[in-house]
């Protein structure tokens, strides 16, 4: 007991409940609720029931850990608190403030009446974690609602302002003061109501019917814009369904369907998936080592060094936040520049109607450019973000050691050099983070926030929550060549150029990928970033000895001049105003001159091959970053790939695809790839933590069996 407190005051029980954080629906909650509902109505002193939140929330839902196992149904489950409150003979008010999302709001559906306060959310998000209300959501919205709301609220998933349905029967009374007041105030009169005409039954919502004269017409247009929008995602289409048997047939018939629609969805891979994220997303904000109340040190200013294609986009995102933001260039011109890239963002805002001038203008003005490192002496935190060159980011470190103030955080958004290097530049190692931000910088999620060996505690944790000021989903890394995310890239760019040499065709390599879901091919992404960022990584590591094999035909393209996009020709062919790629000639000679020159054999690579040799450079990496625990988690690993390198999201990342796949199975195809004798030596080792978890019938993200 302790989960709910009994009370009651004007003859009206009050339920007030509370599980903090958001009041889930947990097996415990659940009897507690049962117990005081059946008090109240055992209650002489009371002729109404009010369930209210204890803590300014009213409840968010089922208990998503339950999910994984059979706690959800564990009796009594949702469905049998509904029970009772619909044999209830007195009438249930729900006292909905701060959110009621789905079980939250099935629970609040099935009392008698619902009065809400003004500022509060609700939602039926379950289409997000790949299921479908269970709890008769689908049955009881679309009788309060109709079929149109009713579809608008599951589909979208998106917690909704409560004033939007103010004045449908899914809320009773709307209001703006003291919510318990109004609350037992609102049953009073239900009471005083009742006493006057005893015969009336109370209101149900499975008693409505739901009536749309469009049904057909209107089932139809929503299928097909789901099966559009949402080809992967079985969740959807369900949610029609089940609101089509709503409109059909009887409500106890339409919680059978719904059951029945439900239950295929939850044990899917696509639910099972986004479920995975859902934990990988908060998993990901714990980070080894970092004590919970770890201090946090105070960002209100921020120097940007470098106004590039990156330390512009990064402007950006401190610009939105309200934060002012230095920029500091080398030369005047190039200042311009970098001032005119954080304006461009801004104008084509305001031209698709994304913000208006005022705003634009004001963040604008927050932008302070320089070319004097004296003017940034004073920012908490500064970002470098000049060329990818170890000599020019050591002048910059030493001028920043010099120049910044005591505790001031240095960060550096390097790509691929050697984080650890560059904060032994300074006397103040401990301020140094890598702060790896993707791009376009002001529109990728993800950051790589990179510690090295001296950063403090507090450095990262000031990252951390500065990722969350800015929107960033922040993901912890090691240093290493890469990090996270270009480490593991590389390998499935060699796996790329080899399977060009063996002759498969640009075109072919990113159609296969692309038809597994990614966002882009590799060679369309190529063309994007840019090939000569490729390129000139690759030098420094041919120089370093760390690639056995050149790439010559990737070397030759940019040799060519074929940067990518910005040069109107890269891997394919580009036309003004058109960002489609098309098909080269002269990449297709290149390719066929050179394995001319190899003069060794060729074959159609079929399509199934390409996926498994792109997907599993990616997790046979992964595993090795992994174990070297570069990544803290498997499930960190995942949100680089869903949020910055376009995996897609309903395969729940590469590291939890492998787990569907099951890791024995990715270990045994490893091994088959490994038999191809054109394929770069060495190339398809098992790491050994995937060898040994495929041993143990283990996976990355449940750890050995
Ligand atoms: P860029 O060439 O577009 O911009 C670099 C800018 O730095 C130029 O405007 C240059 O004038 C300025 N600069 C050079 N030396 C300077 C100095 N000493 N002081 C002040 N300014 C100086 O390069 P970019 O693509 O923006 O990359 C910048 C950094 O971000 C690199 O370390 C790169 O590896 C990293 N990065 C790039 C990407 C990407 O996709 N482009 C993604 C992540 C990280």
């Amino acid at each position: 007991m302790g989960h709910v407190e009994y009370s009651v005051s004007d003859g009206v029980a009050v339920l007030a409940f509370q599980l903090p954080p958001v009041n889930s629906l947990s097996h415990a909650l659940r009897i507690e609720l049962i117990a005081a509902i059946e008090r109240a109505i055992a209650d002489e002193a009371a002729a109404a029931l009010v369930l209210i939140g204890a803590n300014g929330t009213f409840c968010a839902g089922a208990d998503i850990k339950e999910f994984s196992g059979s706690g959800m149904w564990r009796e009594p489950h949702i469905l049998d608190v509904m029970a009772v409150l619909d044999d209830s003979p007195k009438p249930v008010v729900a006292a909905v403030e701060g959110v009621a999302l789905g079980g939250g709001l099935e629970l609040a559906m099935a009392c008698h009446y619902r009065v809400v306060h003004a500022g509060a959310k609700l939602g039926l998000p379950e289409v997000k974690l790949g299921i479908i209300p269970g709890a008769g959501g689908t049955q009881r919205l679309p009788r309060l609602l109709g079929v149109e709301g009713a579809l608008n609220v599951m589909l979208s998933g998106e917690p909704l302002p409560a004033t939007l349905f103010a004045k449908s029967p899914l809320i009773d009374r709307l209001v703006e003061t003291d919510l318990r007041v109004a609350a037992v105030a609102f049953a009073a009169e239900v009471v005083a109501a009742r006493r006057a005409d005893a015969s009336k039954p109370l209101p149900r919502a499975r008693d409505r019917k739901v009536r749309e004269p469009n049904l057909e017409a209107l089932l139809q247009f929503a299928r097909n814009s789901v099966r559009a929008a949402f080809k992967e995602y079985p969740a959807p289409l369900a949610i029609i369904d089940a609101v089509q048997a709503a409109a059909r047939l009887p409500f106890d018939a339409g919680m059978a369907e719904e059951r029945r629609l439900f239950e295929p969805l939850m044990a899917s891979p696509v639910s099972k998936a986004l479920r995975h994220i859902f934990f990988a997303e908060r998993a990901a904000q714990r980070v080894d080592g970092l004590p919970s109340k770890t201090p946090v040190r105070e960002v209100k200013s921020v120097a940007i060094i470098g106004g590039g294609t990156m330390g512009a986009g990064i402007a950006v995102n401190f610009l939105n936040a309200g934060i002012p933001t230095f920029m500091l260039e080398v030369a005047q011109e190039a200042l311009d520049r970098g001032v005119g890239r954080v304006r461009d963002v801004y104008l084509g805002q305001v031209k698709k109607g994304r913000m208006d001038q005022a705003k634009a203008e004001s963040r604008m003005a927050l932008l302070k450019p320089t070319l004097a490192y004296a003017d940034i002496g004073g920012a908490d935190l500064v970002i470098e973000a000049v060329f990818e060159d170890m000599g020019v980011k050591e002048k910059v470190f030493r001028q920043l050691d010099a120049t910044m103030k005591p505790g001031a955080i240095l960060a550096t958004n390097t790509s691929t050099l050697d984080v650890d290097r560059i904060a032994a530049f300074t006397q103040r190692p401990q301020d140094v983070v890598g702060l790896h931000f993707f791009s376009p910088a002001n529109v990728m999620k993800l950051l790589e926030v990179v510690r090295g060996a001296k950063t403090a505690p507090e450095v990262l944790a000031t990252a951390m929550a500065l990722a969350k000021a800015i929107r960033k989903t922040a993901v912890v890394s090691g240093v290493c060549d890469g990090f996270i995310g270009n480490r593991m890239i590389n390998q499935y760019f060699a796996q790329s150029l080899q399977m060009l040499d063996e002759g498969a065709s640009p075109q072919e390599i990113d159609a296969a990928i692309e038809g597994f879901g990614f966002a882009m091919g590799p060679f369309r992404m190529s063309d994007l970033a840019g090939n000569d960022i490729s390129y000139h990584i690759r030098q420094r590591q041919y120089a370093e000895g760390k690639l056995k094999a050149r790439a010559v035909i990737a070397d030759k393209l940019v040799e060519m001049g074929r940067n990518g996009q910005k040069s109107g020709a890269g891997w394919y062919d580009y036309r003004p105003g058109d960002r489609n790629a098309h098909p080269s000639p002269v990449v297709e000679k290149l390719v066929a001159d050179e394995r001319a020159a190899a003069g060794t054999a060729t074959r159609r690579i079929p399509k199934e091959e390409i996926v498994d040799r792109l997907v599993y450079s990616l997790v046979n990496e992964g595993a090795r970053i992994l174990e070297e625990r570069i990544a803290q988690r498997a499930s960190d690993i995942d949100l680089v790939y869903l949020t910055g390198y376009g995996f897609p999201v309903w395969r729940g990342g590469p590291m939890q695809y492998a787990d569907s796949v099951g890791l024995y199975e990715v270990a045994r195809r490893i091994r088959k790839l490994a038999s191809n004798p054109r394929d770069i030596p060495g190339f398809w080792t098992p790491a050994p933590l995937l060898a040994r978890l495929a041993a143990e019938g283990g996976s990355f993200n449940g750890g050995a069996a």
